[in-house]
């Protein structure tokens, strides 16, 4: 094993542990429902499979909002 760098190599999501495959902003995660537990600082690691997650989710929250109006 080598360095470590910061914890955010592998995905926020309580309970995955994947690889990250994309940064996003700690809040936005958690608005979005995904279970990230505690604030690991600013950014929220994702990995493929909760990214992807992450974006239904958010687009969901886009139409319901437009249903909404
Ligand atoms: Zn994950």
């Amino acid at each position: 094993m080598a360095e470590r760098t910061e914890a955010s190599r592998t995905c926020s999501v309580v309970g995955c542990g994947k690889d990250v495959e994309r940064s996003l902003g700690f809040k936005k995660v958690e608005e979005s429902g995904l279970d990230i537990g505690e604030d690991v600082g600013r950014k929220a690691g994702l990995c493929k499979e909760h990214y992807k997650e992450y974006k239904k989710l958010t687009k969901k929250d886009r139409v319901l909002e437009s249903i909404g109006r």
